[in-house]
Protein backbone atom coordinates (compact mmCIF):
# COMPACT_ATOMS: atom_id res chain seq x y z
CA UNK A 1 0.00 0.00 0.00
CA UNK A 2 1.57 3.58 -0.88
CA UNK A 3 1.37 6.47 1.41
CA UNK A 4 -1.42 8.00 -0.95
CA UNK A 5 -3.74 4.75 -0.43
CA UNK A 6 -3.14 4.55 3.23
CA UNK A 7 -4.18 8.59 3.80
CA UNK A 8 -7.09 7.94 1.42
CA UNK A 9 -8.52 5.15 2.91
CA UNK A 10 -8.49 6.65 6.25
CA UNK A 11 -9.97 9.90 5.49
CA UNK A 12 -13.00 10.76 3.77
CA UNK A 13 -12.92 13.68 0.91
CA UNK A 14 -9.24 13.42 0.15
CA UNK A 15 -8.37 15.63 -2.36
CA UNK A 16 -7.02 14.30 -5.57
CA UNK A 17 -4.20 16.22 -7.17
CA UNK A 18 -5.64 15.91 -11.18
CA UNK A 19 -3.27 15.30 -13.93
CA UNK A 20 -2.43 19.19 -15.79
CA UNK A 21 -3.00 20.80 -12.49
CA UNK A 22 -0.91 22.84 -9.25
CA UNK A 23 -1.19 23.05 -5.65
CA UNK A 24 0.36 26.20 -4.40
CA UNK A 25 0.94 24.42 -0.81
CA UNK A 26 2.11 25.82 2.50
CA UNK A 27 4.83 23.68 3.71
CA UNK A 28 5.13 25.22 7.31
CA UNK A 29 7.80 26.69 8.93
CA UNK A 30 10.16 23.18 8.88
CA UNK A 31 8.59 20.33 11.21
CA UNK A 32 6.67 18.38 9.36
CA UNK A 33 4.06 17.71 12.45
CA UNK A 34 2.88 21.23 11.35
CA UNK A 35 1.96 20.47 7.47
CA UNK A 36 -1.72 19.83 7.12
CA UNK A 37 -3.08 16.69 6.06
CA UNK A 38 -3.90 18.62 2.01
CA UNK A 39 -0.37 19.45 1.99
CA UNK A 40 0.36 15.51 2.48
CA UNK A 41 -2.01 14.56 0.26
CA UNK A 42 -0.49 16.68 -2.10
CA UNK A 43 3.32 15.60 -1.10
CA UNK A 44 2.38 11.39 -1.49
CA UNK A 45 0.27 12.42 -5.34
CA UNK A 46 2.67 14.59 -7.14
CA UNK A 47 4.76 13.65 -10.33
CA UNK A 48 6.95 17.42 -9.51
CA UNK A 49 7.26 19.12 -6.59
CA UNK A 50 8.71 22.46 -6.88
CA UNK A 51 10.13 23.78 -3.75
CA UNK A 52 12.13 26.37 -2.07
CA UNK A 53 14.87 27.13 0.18
CA UNK A 54 12.62 27.26 3.60
CA UNK A 55 10.97 23.58 2.73
CA UNK A 56 12.87 21.27 5.31
CA UNK A 57 14.41 18.35 4.03
CA UNK A 58 11.75 16.15 6.65
CA UNK A 59 9.01 17.72 4.33
CA UNK A 60 10.31 16.70 1.34
CA UNK A 61 11.15 13.06 2.99
CA UNK A 62 6.92 12.84 2.80
CA UNK A 63 7.30 12.98 -1.09
CA UNK A 64 6.02 9.86 -3.25
CA UNK A 65 8.49 7.70 -4.31
CA UNK A 66 8.75 8.76 -8.03
CA UNK A 67 8.43 12.40 -7.51
CA UNK A 68 10.75 15.01 -9.28
CA UNK A 69 11.62 17.46 -7.07
CA UNK A 70 12.82 20.85 -8.36
CA UNK A 71 14.54 23.55 -6.33
CA UNK A 72 13.42 26.95 -7.50
CA UNK A 73 14.03 29.51 -4.30
CA UNK A 74 17.13 31.84 -2.68
CA UNK A 75 19.85 30.49 -1.63
CA UNK A 76 21.73 32.80 1.31
CA UNK A 77 19.67 35.53 0.25
CA UNK A 78 20.67 35.36 -3.83
CA UNK A 79 18.10 35.40 -6.59
CA UNK A 80 18.73 31.96 -7.91
CA UNK A 81 15.71 31.43 -9.46
CA UNK A 82 13.40 34.12 -11.04
CA UNK A 83 9.53 34.75 -9.95
CA UNK A 84 8.69 34.69 -13.89
CA UNK A 85 10.68 31.69 -14.42
CA UNK A 86 9.51 29.77 -11.77
CA UNK A 87 5.70 30.32 -12.74
CA UNK A 88 6.38 29.98 -16.31
CA UNK A 89 8.10 26.73 -15.46
CA UNK A 90 4.84 25.76 -13.02
CA UNK A 91 2.63 26.50 -16.27
CA UNK A 92 4.71 24.36 -18.43
CA UNK A 93 5.02 21.22 -15.90
CA UNK A 94 0.83 21.39 -15.94
CA UNK A 95 0.89 21.53 -19.75
CA UNK A 96 2.50 18.36 -19.92
CA UNK A 97 -0.28 17.10 -17.87
CA UNK A 98 2.16 16.13 -14.78
CA UNK A 99 0.68 16.48 -11.47
CA UNK A 100 2.37 19.45 -9.77
CA UNK A 101 3.19 20.29 -5.97
CA UNK A 102 4.38 24.03 -5.47
CA UNK A 103 5.14 23.86 -1.86
CA UNK A 104 6.19 27.13 -0.29
CA UNK A 105 8.17 27.58 3.25
CA UNK A 106 5.48 28.56 5.64
CA UNK A 107 2.08 30.23 4.36
CA UNK A 108 1.86 30.50 0.62
CA UNK A 109 -0.51 33.75 1.46
CA UNK A 110 1.23 34.98 4.49
CA UNK A 111 4.34 37.47 3.07
CA UNK A 112 4.98 34.75 -0.22
CA UNK A 113 4.65 34.93 -3.80
CA UNK A 114 1.84 32.76 -3.37
CA UNK A 115 -0.80 35.34 -4.47
CA UNK A 116 1.73 35.95 -8.06
CA UNK A 117 1.37 32.75 -8.82
CA UNK A 118 -1.84 31.66 -8.24
CA UNK A 119 -2.62 35.11 -10.60
CA UNK A 120 -0.56 33.74 -13.03
CA UNK A 121 -1.84 30.14 -13.28
CA UNK A 122 -5.37 31.89 -13.41
CA UNK A 123 -4.00 34.25 -16.52
CA UNK A 124 -2.58 30.84 -18.69
CA UNK A 125 -5.85 29.10 -17.55
CA UNK A 126 -3.45 26.53 -15.52
CA UNK A 127 -6.67 24.75 -12.90
CA UNK A 128 -4.86 25.53 -8.95
CA UNK A 129 -5.57 24.45 -5.67
CA UNK A 130 -4.23 26.51 -2.76
CA UNK A 131 -3.77 24.89 0.61
CA UNK A 132 -2.79 27.26 3.12
CA UNK A 133 -0.06 26.00 5.72
CA UNK A 134 0.89 27.33 9.46
CA UNK A 135 2.75 30.58 8.90
CA UNK A 136 5.83 31.04 10.83
CA UNK A 137 4.74 33.66 13.01
CA UNK A 138 2.71 31.99 14.86
CA UNK A 139 4.61 28.54 14.73
CA UNK A 140 7.35 30.33 16.08
CA UNK A 141 5.91 32.05 18.51
CA UNK A 142 3.81 28.43 20.08
CA UNK A 143 7.44 26.70 19.49
CA UNK A 144 9.09 29.54 22.10
CA UNK A 145 6.03 29.53 24.17
CA UNK A 146 4.84 32.54 23.58
CA UNK A 147 0.97 33.27 23.34
CA UNK A 148 -0.35 35.13 20.36
CA UNK A 149 -2.97 36.73 22.36
CA UNK A 150 -3.71 36.42 26.19
CA UNK A 151 -6.21 38.03 27.71
CA UNK A 152 -5.71 40.82 29.99
CA UNK A 153 -2.75 41.64 27.56
CA UNK A 154 -3.53 41.72 24.02
CA UNK A 155 -6.45 41.38 21.89
CA UNK A 156 -4.82 41.76 18.24
CA UNK A 157 -1.66 40.54 16.76
CA UNK A 158 0.34 42.70 13.81
CA UNK A 159 1.92 40.36 11.03
CA UNK A 160 4.47 43.07 9.46
CA UNK A 161 7.27 42.29 7.08
CA UNK A 162 10.57 44.08 7.63
CA UNK A 163 12.86 43.05 4.42
CA UNK A 164 13.04 47.05 3.03
CA UNK A 165 15.48 49.13 5.02
CA UNK A 166 15.47 52.13 2.54
CA UNK A 167 11.02 52.53 2.48
CA UNK A 168 9.72 54.89 4.73
CA UNK A 169 7.53 52.80 6.56
CA UNK A 170 5.53 55.02 9.30
CA UNK A 171 5.91 52.52 12.47
CA UNK A 172 4.07 54.76 14.88
CA UNK A 173 0.43 53.94 14.44
CA UNK A 174 1.16 49.87 15.05
CA UNK A 175 3.02 51.10 17.54
CA UNK A 176 0.37 53.44 18.99
CA UNK A 177 -2.32 50.28 18.76
CA UNK A 178 -0.21 48.88 22.06
CA UNK A 179 -0.56 45.50 20.15
CA UNK A 180 2.75 43.17 19.42
CA UNK A 181 4.73 43.21 15.89
CA UNK A 182 5.50 39.80 14.64
CA UNK A 183 8.04 40.64 12.39
CA UNK A 184 8.69 38.13 9.30
CA UNK A 185 12.53 38.79 7.28
CA UNK A 186 13.16 41.33 9.48
CA UNK A 187 16.75 40.12 10.70
CA UNK A 188 19.23 42.61 8.23
CA UNK A 189 17.51 45.52 8.79
CA UNK A 190 16.81 45.22 12.95
CA UNK A 191 18.93 47.85 14.21
CA UNK A 192 17.22 49.87 11.80
CA UNK A 193 13.89 48.56 12.15
CA UNK A 194 13.98 48.97 16.30
CA UNK A 195 15.65 52.46 16.06
CA UNK A 196 12.85 53.86 14.20
CA UNK A 197 10.12 52.07 16.68
CA UNK A 198 11.50 53.58 19.45
CA UNK A 199 12.08 57.27 18.35
CA UNK A 200 8.10 56.51 17.29
CA UNK A 201 7.57 56.21 20.92
CA UNK A 202 7.89 52.59 21.73
CA UNK A 203 9.18 52.07 25.50
CA UNK A 204 13.04 50.76 25.61
CA UNK A 205 11.88 48.22 28.21
CA UNK A 206 9.53 46.52 26.11
CA UNK A 207 9.97 42.69 25.22
CA UNK A 208 11.05 41.33 22.25
CA UNK A 209 12.39 37.49 21.18
CA UNK A 210 14.05 36.69 17.97
CA UNK A 211 13.22 33.07 17.09
CA UNK A 212 15.39 31.75 14.60
CA UNK A 213 14.56 27.90 12.75
CA UNK A 214 12.05 27.60 14.63
CA UNK A 215 10.72 24.39 15.21
CA UNK A 216 13.74 22.81 13.36
CA UNK A 217 16.68 21.15 14.97
CA UNK A 218 18.31 24.92 14.75
CA UNK A 219 15.60 26.32 16.58
CA UNK A 220 17.24 29.42 18.65
CA UNK A 221 15.26 31.79 21.36
CA UNK A 222 16.86 34.91 21.96
CA UNK A 223 14.41 37.04 25.22
CA UNK A 224 15.48 40.69 24.83
CA UNK A 225 14.25 44.52 25.48
CA UNK A 226 13.49 46.25 22.06
CA UNK A 227 16.44 48.72 22.47
CA UNK A 228 18.90 45.62 22.50
CA UNK A 229 17.49 42.89 20.54
CA UNK A 230 19.14 43.72 17.23
CA UNK A 231 22.68 43.92 19.38
CA UNK A 232 21.98 40.74 21.31
CA UNK A 233 20.67 38.93 17.55
CA UNK A 234 24.06 39.79 16.12
CA UNK A 235 26.12 38.88 19.06
CA UNK A 236 24.71 35.48 19.70
CA UNK A 237 24.92 34.83 15.89
CA UNK A 238 21.36 34.58 15.39
CA UNK A 239 20.84 33.96 11.41
CA UNK A 240 17.37 34.12 9.02
CA UNK A 241 15.06 32.52 8.85
CA UNK A 242 13.53 34.48 11.75
CA UNK A 243 10.88 35.87 13.77
CA UNK A 244 11.10 39.08 15.99
CA UNK A 245 8.25 39.86 17.96
CA UNK A 246 8.07 42.87 20.01
CA UNK A 247 5.22 43.14 23.31
CA UNK A 248 4.22 42.26 26.43
CA UNK A 249 3.12 38.87 25.18
CA UNK A 250 7.05 37.72 25.54
CA UNK A 251 6.50 38.67 28.95
CA UNK A 252 4.20 35.96 29.46
CA UNK A 253 6.14 32.83 28.32
CA UNK A 254 7.61 32.77 32.31
CA UNK A 255 4.00 32.01 33.00
CA UNK A 256 3.91 29.56 30.23
CA UNK A 257 6.42 27.56 30.60
CA UNK A 258 5.77 26.71 33.74
CA UNK A 259 6.99 23.39 35.72
CA UNK A 260 6.82 21.46 32.71
CA UNK A 261 9.30 23.93 30.74
CA UNK A 262 11.20 22.45 27.80
CA UNK A 263 14.34 23.62 27.57
CA UNK A 264 14.78 26.95 26.31
CA UNK A 265 15.22 26.67 22.45
CA UNK A 266 14.16 23.00 22.01
CA UNK A 267 12.83 22.47 18.92
CA UNK A 268 8.79 20.82 18.52
N1 LIG B 1 4.94 32.62 3.76
C1 LIG B 1 5.85 32.24 4.84
C2 LIG B 1 6.89 33.33 5.08
C3 LIG B 1 7.81 33.51 3.92
S1 LIG B 1 8.77 34.92 4.15
C4 LIG B 1 5.04 32.01 6.12
O1 LIG B 1 3.87 32.35 6.18
O2 LIG B 1 5.60 31.45 7.05
C5 LIG B 1 10.21 34.25 4.91
C6 LIG B 1 10.27 34.63 6.36
O3 LIG B 1 9.47 33.75 7.13
C7 LIG B 1 11.65 34.52 6.96
O4 LIG B 1 12.42 35.66 6.67
C8 LIG B 1 11.32 34.43 8.42
O5 LIG B 1 11.01 35.68 8.96
C9 LIG B 1 10.06 33.59 8.40
N2 LIG B 1 10.31 32.15 8.60
C10 LIG B 1 10.05 31.14 7.74
N3 LIG B 1 10.36 29.95 8.29
C11 LIG B 1 10.82 30.22 9.53
C12 LIG B 1 11.29 29.43 10.61
N4 LIG B 1 11.35 28.09 10.53
N5 LIG B 1 11.67 30.05 11.75
C13 LIG B 1 11.61 31.39 11.88
N6 LIG B 1 11.18 32.19 10.88
C14 LIG B 1 10.78 31.63 9.74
Amino acid sequence: MTAWDALAAQRDGVPVLQCGHVWLAGAGPGNPGLLTLDALAGLTQADVIVFDALVDRRVLALAGPRARLVFAGKRGGKPSTSQGDITRHLIDLARADERVLRLKGGDPFVFGRGGEEATALAAAGVPYRIIPGVTAGLAALAAAAIPATLRGINRALILAVGHDSEDAFDWAPLIRTGQPIVLYMGMRNLEHITGTMLRSGLSQQTPAAVIASATTSAQRVLISTVDRVAFEARDKGFEPPAIVVIGEIVAARDQLLGVSAPPSGRAL
